[in-house]
């Protein structure tokens, strides 16, 4: 059955009611997708390649700092850059997505208060987009606003997805406060309690928003951003179960009425993410481990051709028949990028197991 719903999904970026199939695919299903965060086109390009790779489709989002690091950090006009960059980046993925063969997520990462700004700009060119071509050039933003009290939360909330339902795109809300520290926002001293949603938060929100449109919920379970030695909070997915149990009762529906992201899932245990998702969790996020798997085997290459990144001739040594070493095919930044860009999909290959998503759309490529 949900084998049979998302082959109903087309290749491309996926918005509306496609969009709203295939969250429904994932949860009939039991599995969910990785939400990729990327900064530039390499990261862009290489997580439509790992999904094609494994066969699933795949969210690839943007945080407003690397929206700032897309269009360039030279730009003097920081908010004009964080909106053009998001863009920059919608644009390569739609151009690109369709000859990856896989359905594309668009999406964009946490948005407080003070970058409403942000959504705002981005809300135009959607709309720009949807009066030109039928569909918003982004499939959903997100509103962070857990800073806020539950009443302004749903309230600005509420406002946005009016505005976006108009055009086919749904909202991703946080309620409680995932713990950690990401893109400049520290919550790694939060008290322990806010990192724990409540049930009632979350029925408050199904209530006011579910009559506006499509929207998904990051609720805190005692997920952090950031990879930290084990400490003192711990996943207790059952929260997203109580939250689940407390609106199917109230109003008689189906199972799992809401979905669930998971924030922070970088480090987490498979065990956890694989019980968060029978609760509903269709989207889990991973920036840290992706970071650090770039980066991890670009070190690599640059300690094993060290000399490379110091000289372009080597003024010491030559080959065995004693030519000059000529370092160009090492330095060249495809090489190694294409080395960080590796890593990066064998990370991203293991958490399209760990979510249970890959060849769920269809077989996996055996080799691009
Ligand atoms: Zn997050």
């Amino acid at each position: 059955m949900a084998q049979n719903l998302i082959q109903t999904i087309k290749p491309g970026v996926v918005t509306g009611a496609d969009y709203e199939r295939l969250v429904e695919a994932c949860k009939q299903g039991g599995f969910a997708l990785p939400a990729v965060n990327v900064i530039s086109s390499e990261t862009a390009s290489a997580a439509m390649e790992a999904a094609a790779r494994a066969g699933s489709p795949i969210i690839i989002q943007v945080s407003h700092g690397g929206a700032r690091f897309y269009a360039g950090q030279g730009l003097k006009d920081d908010l004009q850059a964080k909106i053009k960059g998001a863009v920059a980046l919608a644009q390569h993925v739609h151009l690109l997505a369709k000859d990856y063969g896989i359905p594309v997520v668009l999406h964009t990462d946490h948005a407080s208060k003070e970058l409403l700004p942000w959504i705002e700009g981005l809300m135009e060119y959607n709309e720009q987009a949807f009066a030109q071509t039928g569909s918003p050039l982004f499939t959903s933003h997100m509103l962070d606003l857990s800073e806020e009290t539950l009443e302004d939360n749903i309230a600005i909330s509420s406002r946005m997805l009016e505005r976006m339902s108009k055009i086919g795109m749904s909202l991703e809300i946080e309620l409680g406060v995932t713990g950690g520290e990401e893109d400049g926002v520290d919550n790694s001293h939060v008290d322990t309690s806010r990192l724990y949603t409540q049930p009632s938060e979350v029925l408050k929100a199904y209530e006011a928003l579910s009559p506006l449109g499509h929207f998904t919920v990051a609720a805190a379970f005692g997920n952090v951003h950031g990879v930290y030695s084990p400490g003192n909070v711990v996943l207790k997915p059952s929260i997203l179960k109580d939250s689940q149990d407390m609106i199917q009762c109230t109003y008689r529906g189906e199972r799992n009425p809401l979905n669930f992201v998971f924030h922070g899932g970088s480090g987490s245990e498979p065990a956890k993410i694989a019980e968060a998702i029978t609760y509903g969790v269709f989207k889990m996020n991973i920036d840290t481990d992706l970071q650090f798997a770039f980066s991890e085997v670009v070190g690599e290459y640059v300690k094993k051709n060290s000399r490379a990144f110091q000289y372009q001739v080597d003024p010491f040594e030559k080959d065995s028949k004693g030519k000059e070493i000529v370092y160009k095919n090492k330095y060249d930044p495809r090489k190694w990028l294409r080395e960080g860009q590796k890593g990066f999909m064998d990370r991203l290959d293991q958490a399209f197991t760990d979510l249970g998503s890959k060849g769920c759309y269809a077989a996996p490529a055996a080799d691009m």
